[in-house]
């Protein structure tokens, strides 16, 4: 059965012209509710994560900041927004949503988190409308917890997972591969183990040939044994910061190949949604939704 990790705090309540779209994890849960999905998944609510779990990855006085809602001026500004304690609040709910599905996922097979993939978010700071990197603190955590001993990292979002790429560069037990738009955030990319960059414009054929492409070439050097995938719709041809050329159809071709891969390996997945930047906040929902209707049917 299929778990749904989802808090209502996940929706900090931005204003509806602000430039994050903070309404889309509210309306997403709608889409699900109308679609039926939720009725046949199993949801789980999660709770403040544990410092400790979060310091594994980030600094330990960065961590604090979180906890307190005192973030550094200065790392707000690289963040993108004021870290009030309502954004606080749903960095740290969103993260023990990954967590959780990510052990979900383990016991289930697979498991979806409502939120996440916040990759931008290094050690020390975050960056990129990022607070804390989810994806990067769960892999510690089952890396040392010994639940997982060699984590994949698929990161489909349309900007280079560099975040996640510094914050776990150092460990041989986690593989990194970021698919992204050359031209796009962040202007110096950090190096994951396996980067590809798709030029401006790729449609949905370039796209999923390159999806392709990299994920033989990432399973030829690495044997996961627990996978986490970033599904970002931020490659859709009308997101505002994507300059991709995705349809929707790429999207759930895009999703299903992601998952059924790795559901035909036998191996755990947890998926998270990562970034979708669309005004139509209904549209941009809809777009997130792919991923849910995609592991419904595998699940
Ligand atoms: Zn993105």
């Amino acid at each position: 059965m299929l778990t749904i990790a989802h808090h209502p705090a996940y929706d900090a309540g931005f204003p509806p012209d602000h430039r994050f779209p903070m309404r889309k994890y509210s309306a997403l849960m709608d889409v699900l509710a109308r679609d039926g999905v939720l009725e046949r998944a199993r949801l789980i609510t999660p709770s403040m994560p544990d410092a400790d779990v979060l310091s594994a990855a980030h600094d330990t006085a960065y961590v604090a900041q979180v906890f307190a809602a005192a973030i550094d001026p200065a790392i707000e500004k690289m963040i993108g927004f004021p870290v009030t304690r309502a954004v606080a609040d749903r960095a740290l709910l969103a993260t023990s949503g990954t967590v959780m599905a990510a052990e979900a996922a383990l016991t289930h097979g697979l498991a979806l988190n409502t939120a996440g993939g916040s990759h931008h978010a290094r050690r020390a700071h975050g960056a990129g409308f990022c607070t804390l990197n989810d994806v990067a603190i769960a892999a510690r955590h089952l890396i040392a917890t010994g639940r997982a001993s060699s984590v994949l990292i698929v990161d489909c979002d349309v900007h280079q997972g560099d975040g996640t790429a510094e914050m776990l560069g150092d460990l041989e037990a986690v593989f990194t591969l970021s698919l992204h738009g050359a031209g796009n955030y962040p202007p110096v990319k950090e190096r994951s183990s396996l980067d590809v960059a798709l030029p401006d414009g790729a449609d949905d054929a370039t796209y999923l040939a390159a999806l392709e492409a990299a994920l033989d070439a990432a399973l030829q050097r690495f044997r996961p044994d627990f996978v986490f995938y970033n599904a970002g719709v931020d490659v859709h041809a009308d997101d505002r910061l994507g300059r991709l050329a995705l349809s929707d159809d790429g999207i759930a071709a895009r999703d299903t190949h992601v998952l059924s891969r790795f559901v035909r390996m036998g191996v755990p997945l947890c998926g998270v949604i990562g970034g979708g930047y669309s005004r139509d906040i209904d549209a941009l929902a809809a777009r997130h939704a792919l991923l849910f209707r995609a592991a419904l049917g595998l699940a």
